[in-house]
C-alpha cells in the first residue's frame, strides 16, 4: 500500500459509504502516513448522489478537523476538496481555495450545466476538457489533476486526438508544475469496457501514461477511496499500475501538497 493518499471521499457525496472515522482507522491500519480527504465539492447547482449540498460543508470540515486532532499523533490528516473548474461558480471555488488545506481538480463535467466527462465522444469535447484543465491551473485552483484521463470514459477509440490531448495535458503539468494522478478509483473498480479498438479499462489510459512517461510529468497515485475498505486492498492499485507497466513513470512520493497549496493560494485569481 502507498504511504500518502490525497484522494479520499466521504459518504456525504451520496455514492461513497462508511463513517469518516473508519476511513481514518483503515488508513492507519494500512500504514498510510498522510491522509487527505477530498470529497466532491458542493456548488449551488447539484445533482443528487453526486456531491454533498453546500449546507453540509461546515459539518464536513468540523468532522474531519476533529478527527485530525484526535489522531494527530498517529496520522497526518488534511482536509481538502475535489473541485471542478467551473468559472460560473467562482465564489464557491474561492471559498474552498481559502478554507481547505488543498484542492485537487477532478473535471467531471465540461461545465456545471454542460456535458459529463463520462459521456464525451468527440475531439471537440477533448479540446474543451484540456482547455478547462489549463485555465484551472493557470488560475491557481488546484494542487494536482485527478484522473486526467476520465474524459476517455466513452470516447470510442485511441486515436491521434487522444494523443494530442495527452500532450496538451503533459504541457500543462510541466508548465504549471502540477502533478497528474494515476487513479485507482472507479476506472479499475468496474469491469473492462468495450471500445472500437478493444476491451480495456476506461482509465487510467495507457495512451496517456505513455505520453506522461515520455515527458517526465510528475505522477501521483490516488486511491479515490469511496469505501473505508479501499485502504485494505492492493488490488485496484495493482490494476492501475499494471496499465502503465514497462513505462518509466515519474511517480513522486514526496509531494509537499501544503507547500503547493500555499503557492497556489497566492497565485489564485
Ligand atoms: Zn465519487
Ligand atoms: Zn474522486
Amino acid at each position: 500500500m502507498i504511504k500518502v493518499n490525497y484522494h479520499t471521499h466521504t459518504s456525504r457525496c451520496g455514492h461513497a459509504i462508511g463513517r469518516d472515522e473508519d476511513y481514518v482507522l483503515n488508513a492507519i491500519q494500512a500504514g498510510i502516513k498522510v491522509l487527505g480527504f477530498s470529497d466532491h465539492a458542493a456548488y449551488h447547482l447539484n445533482r443528487h448522489t453526486e456531491r454533498m449540498t453546500l449546507s453540509k460543508v461546515p459539518e464536513y470540515l468540523d468532522s474531519l478537523r476533529a478527527l485530525k486532532e484526535k489522531y494527530r499523533d498517529t496520522i497526518d490528516i488534511l482536509v481538502g476538496m475535489e473541485v471542478e473548474y467551473y468559472p460560473d461558480q467562482w465564489d464557491t471555488l474561492q471559498y474552498y481555495r481559502e478554507e481547505m488545506d488543498y484542492l485537487i481538480l477532478g473535471q467531471h463535467s465540461l461545465g456545471i450545466t454542460q456535458a459529463s466527462s463520462y459521456n464525451c465522444k468527440t475531439p471537440e469535447h477533448l479540446n474543451a476538457y484540456a482547455d478547462s484543465l489549463e485555465e484551472a491551473c493557470a488560475r491557481g485552483l488546484c494542487e494536482y489533476i485527478a484522473h486526467p484521463d476520465v474524459i476517455l470514459f466513452r470516447y470510442p477509440r485511441i486515436d491521434e486526438h487522444v494523443y494530442r490531448t495527452a500532450e496538451k495535458i503533459a504541457d500543462i503539468s510541466l508548465k504549471y508544475d502540477i502533478p497528474l494522478e494515476i487513479n485507482c478509483g472507479s476506472g479499475v473498480h468496474r469491469p473492462m469496457m468495450t471500445y472500437e479498438d478493444g476491451i480495456r479499462y476506461p482509465y487510467p489510459s495507457r495512451a496517456f501514461l505513455e505520453v506522461f512517461a515520455e515527458r517526465g510529468c510528475k505522477m501521483i497515485i490516488g486511491l479515490d477511496a469511496h469505501d473505508p475498505r479501499d485502504f485494505l486492498t492492493d488490488i485496484y492499485l495493482q490494476k492501475a499500475l499494471s496499465i502503465g507497466e514497462g513505462l518509466s513513470l515519474n511517480i513522486i512520493e514526496d509531494f509537499d501538497i501544503r507547500e503547493a497549496a500555499d503557492r497556489h493560494k497566492k497565485s489564485f485569481y
